[in-house]
């Protein structure tokens, strides 16, 4: 498939002054797309409307991000997509919060990496990239919201085709939506976000302190599933949690479907029928919840099509 992006020459990555680098072209793009989590970074070669030549290591080197970008496209590339595991400013490039990477915060990640690759880099927070993997590669849906149910929990909103980043980039965060007030502190530093109730690290942290023992999410929700009474009591807290969350999402936002993805839902058989009770008790007009077919890839293909859909009023003027 030949693919051109719909992209000027004026395009610009969020880089003061950088020179512009990037010019369309009628034959076949190549993009460096590259997801960097929490622990691994993936990194893959977009070619064809397809992924190449997939790596990953751990999160944190810089230049063995750079090398592996060199390795999956040793002939160059035209556009390097990234997919980051933390707050970030998409107007400036800056990373704003970087919990796993140490020394990346206030880094401007797209202004190093332009100026050593020589291209444009666009960089976006990894839930909205999920959302972008999915509207492109996935469900294809033009109305709907993805959640992440993993460590931590992260939203990105799809409508009317497109993406809605908000005003810097961050928006979606369903996870630090409070739904508890007086509920458990969150690594936030606010008290009863829907992440601290639900995602991975609350369901162990109140597994710590009700069962004594410390336990992964994973154990926690295998024990519920195997009759442990009081495993079922935490889950059953953390689904009618979720359920709760993507009401919210439901009538604020009026998707054709909410798609989730993300390491608790590995768990749906047991999960999902909990969070769609809760679902459609508080939403009135519950849409349908479907798991993403993405896999781990789902960053992959989001940060591949950030260049063709980045906010056209951050681009900047020649
Ligand atoms: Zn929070």
């Amino acid at each position: 498939m030949t693919h051109r992006l719909p992209l000027s020459p004026e395009l610009s990555c969020p880089l003061d002054g950088a020179t512009l680098l990037f010019e369309p072209k009628e034959v076949s793009v190549k993009i460096v797309t590259v997801d960097i989590g929490g622990t691994r970074t993936r990194v893959a070669r977009w070619e064809r409307g397809a992924l190449h030549d997939r790596r990953s290591f751990a999160t944190g080197n810089l230049d063995e991000l750079i090398a592996t970008v060199r390795v999956v496209a040793p002939e160059g590339f035209d556009a390097l997509g990234i997919s980051f595991a933390g707050a970030l400013d998409m107007r400036t490039g800056k990373i704003l919060s970087a919990p796993n990477a140490k020394g990346w915060q206030e880094l401007n990640l797209p202004d190093v990496l332009s100026h050593r690759m020589g291209c444009p880099v666009f960089l976006a927070n990894d839930a909205n990239c999920a959302a972008l993997g999915e509207l492109t590669a996935g469900c294809r849906a033009e109305d709907f919201v993805y959640v992440t149910w993993s460590t931590g929990i992260g939203g990105g909103l799809v409508s009317d085709g497109r993406v809605l980043w908000g005003n810097s980039g961050m928006a979606g965060e369903i996870g630090h939506t409070v739904i508890w007030p007086d509920g458990p502190p969150c690594a936030c530093g606010k008290r009863g976000c829907l992440e601290a109730v639900a995602a991975g690290a609350g369901i162990a942290r109140v597994a710590q302190e009700q069962l004594g023992q410390q336990l992964t999410a994973e154990e926690v929700i295998s024990r519920a599933v195997r009759g442990d009474t009081s495993a079922q009591g935490i889950v059953a807290d953390a689904c009618r949690a979720m359920g709760q969350g993507l009401a919210v999402l439901s009538e604020l936002l009026e998707p054709e479907l909410l798609v989730l993805g993300g390491g608790i839902t590995q768990s749906w058989a047991y999960l999902g029928p909990q969070v769609e009770h809760t679902l459609n008790d508080l939403a009135r007009k519950p849409p349908p919840i479907r798991l993403t077919s993405l896999g781990d890839d789902i960053g992959l293909y989001g940060a591949a099509a950030l260049p063709e859909h980045w906010p056209q009023r951050w681009k900047r003027a020649p």
